[in-house]
C-alpha cells in the first residue's frame, strides 16, 4: 500500500513551476505559492501599509472611457466578442500604430485583441516556441516571462541589464545568442528597471536577431509612459517588422489594469499562429471593454502627453523622498517604477527588507532579485522597486514614512 497522497502537493513540480522564479512561486516545501505581487499586496493590506509594490494606479482612467464601457454594457455588448477582437478595437489599434509610429498593420489580418498583455505574451510563446528552443530575455525580467517560457517547454536564457542606467552588457547580449535562439523577448520601456532602450541598443538586438534568424516578441505596455525620451517601437527599425510581434495593453496607458484588454500586432503568419493558441486560452476578451478602449485609443495627443507629464511629476516626488531616506536612486526614463539600492542603508538582502518594510515603516515595495535567475539575483541583491502610479499625497506620505527607516533598521 502506498501512503496516502497529499493532493495539494504536486507529484513533481511541472517545468513551468520550476522555471517560474522558483523561490517565490514554489514554496520551499514544494507547495504552489503566489506571485511576489500577490504576496506584497496581501502584506500591505494586512499591515495597512501604503502599497508601492504591485504596479496599479490608485485612480481610475478618464471618466468618459468608464462611461463608454457602461454604455456598451447598456447597449447589449455582453456576449462573446469575435476571437480576434471587435473590428472597432482592431481598427483603433491600427490607427494608434499609424498615428504614433507610422506603422500600418492591417486590422483584418495583422492585429488581434488579447486578455491583457499577459495573454499576448503567453499565446505568443506557446505558439512560437517549444522544447529545444531558447528564448532570450534581459534580466531582470517581468515575472510572467519565466513562467511562460517554462510552460512552452523552451529554455530561458538571459543577458544582464546593469545599474545605474540598466542598459544591456552588449558583449553578454551577443554571447547569449546561439543557434537555438528562437525568440528574443524584449520589454521596452522595461519593468522592473524603468530603462527605455535607445536606438543603438534596439538596432543591435534587431541585427543579432537577423543574424541568428530568430523572432522578436516585444512587450511595449509602457509605450506612453516615458519621461523626456521617445519610445521607439522595435518594429519600426530597418529589418525588424517582418520578424516582430508587438504587444501592448490598455492597462497602463489608460489606468484600467482591471479590464485586461491588450493587443498584438505583426506579420499575418505570426499573428495567426498566436490567434490559434489564444482561442484555447480565453477564446475571446471582454466585449464591452473592447468598445471602451477603442474610444480611449482615439483620445487626442494631449491626453497621452498628460499621462507622461503627470507620472514624471510623481516620479520626481517619490525619487526625492527615497533619496532623502538614504537610498541610492536610479532615475527611470519610463514605466511607473523606480529602483533603489538599499546598500547605503547597510542592507544586504532586499527580499528580506521587502518582507519587513510594511511592518517597519508602513510602505510595501518589490525586491528586484525576484525578477532574476540565481546569478542575476545575486547581482541585484540589494535593489528594491517602488511604484509611483499613486496620488501625489500618497507618495508624499510614503516619503515621510520612509524618512524614518534608517532609525528603525
Ligand atoms: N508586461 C509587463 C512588462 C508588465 O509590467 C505588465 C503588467 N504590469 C504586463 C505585461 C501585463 O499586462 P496586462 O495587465 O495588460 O496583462
Ligand atoms: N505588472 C505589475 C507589476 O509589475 C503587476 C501585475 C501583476 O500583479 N501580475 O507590478
Amino acid at each position: 500500500m502506498h501512503p496516502p497522497r497529499d493532493l495539494f502537493l504536486p507529484t513533481a513540480p511541472a517545468p513551468w513551476q520550476r522555471a517560474a522564479l522558483g523561490a517565490n512561486l514554489l514554496g520551499q516545501d514544494g507547495q504552489l505559492g503566489v506571485t511576489i505581487f500577490e504576496e506584497m499586496t496581501t502584506l500591505a493590506l494586512q499591515t495597512g501599509a501604503i502599497n508601492l509594490g504591485q504596479g496599479f494606479p490608485d485612480e481610475d482612467g478618464p471618466a468618459e472611457i468608464r462611461a463608454a464601457a457602461q454604455a456598451a454594457i447598456g447597449a447589449g455588448a455582453n456576449q462573446y466578442a469575435p476571437g480576434k477582437g471587435t473590428v472597432e478595437l482592431r481598427e483603433a489599434v491600427a490607427a494608434h500604430q499609424e498615428r504614433f509610429y507610422g506603422l500600418a498593420p492591417d486590422p483584418q489580418t495583422e492585429v488581434i485583441v488579447t486578455t491583457g498583455a499577459t495573454e499576448g505574451i503567453a499565446a505568443s510563446l506557446l505558439a512560437l516556441t517549444g522544447p529545444g528552443d531558447e528564448v532570450l530575455t534581459f534580466e531582470p525580467f517581468y515575472d510572467s516571462y519565466g513562467a511562460m517560457i517554462g510552460l512552452s517547454g523552451a529554455t530561458h536564457v538571459t543577458a544582464p541589464l546593469l545599474a545605474p542606467d540598466f542598459l544591456p552588457d552588449m558583449a553578454a547580449l551577443e554571447a547569449a545568442f546561439s543557434h537555438r535562439t528562437r525568440v528574443v523577448l524584449l520589454n521596452n520601456p522595461h519593468n522592473p528597471t524603468g530603462a527605455v532602450f535607445p536606438l543603438e541598443v534596439l538596432q543591435r538586438v534587431v541585427d543579432l536577431a537577423t543574424k541568428h534568424d530568430c523572432l522578436i516578441i516585444t512587450d511595449e505596455v509602457y509605450e506612453h509612459l516615458t519621461f523626456g525620451v521617445s519610445h521607439i517601437p522595435v518594429a519600426t527599425l530597418p529589418g525588424a517588422a517582418e520578424r516582430t510581434l508587438t504587444i501592448s495593453s490598455a492597462g497602463k496607458t489608460f489606468s484600467f489594469t482591471g479590464w485586461k484588454i491588450g493587443w498584438l500586432t505583426g506579420p499575418e503568419r505570426l499573428v495567426s499562429a498566436v490567434r490559434t493558441v489564444k482561442q484555447f486560452l480565453t477564446y475571446s476578451s471582454g466585449t464591452p471593454f473592447q468598445a471602451a478602449i477603442a474610444t480611449a485609443l482615439a483620445l487626442p495627443d494631449d491626453f497621452y502627453a498628460g499621462v507622461s507629464a503627470t507620472l514624471r511629476h510623481k516620479r520626481d516626488i517619490l525619487s526625492e523622498g527615497l533619496r532623502a531616506a538614504g537610498f541610492e536612486v536610479f532615475t527611470p526614463q519610463g514605466t511607473y517604477f523606480v529602483n533603489v539600492d538599499t546598500a547605503p542603508l547597510g542592507i544586504k538582502d532586499s527580499v528580506d527588507l521587502a518582507r519587513r518594510l510594511p511592518a517597519l515603516v508602513g510602505v510595501a515595495a518589490i525586491p528586484v532579485p525576484v525578477f532574476c535567475h540565481p546569478d542575476g539575483a545575486e547581482r541585484t541583491r540589494s535593489l528594491l522597486r517602488f511604484a509611483f502610479c499613486k496620488k501625489v499625497e500618497v507618495l508624499e506620505e510614503a516619503a515621510a514614512r520612509l524618512a524614518s527607516l534608517s532609525g528603525r533598521l
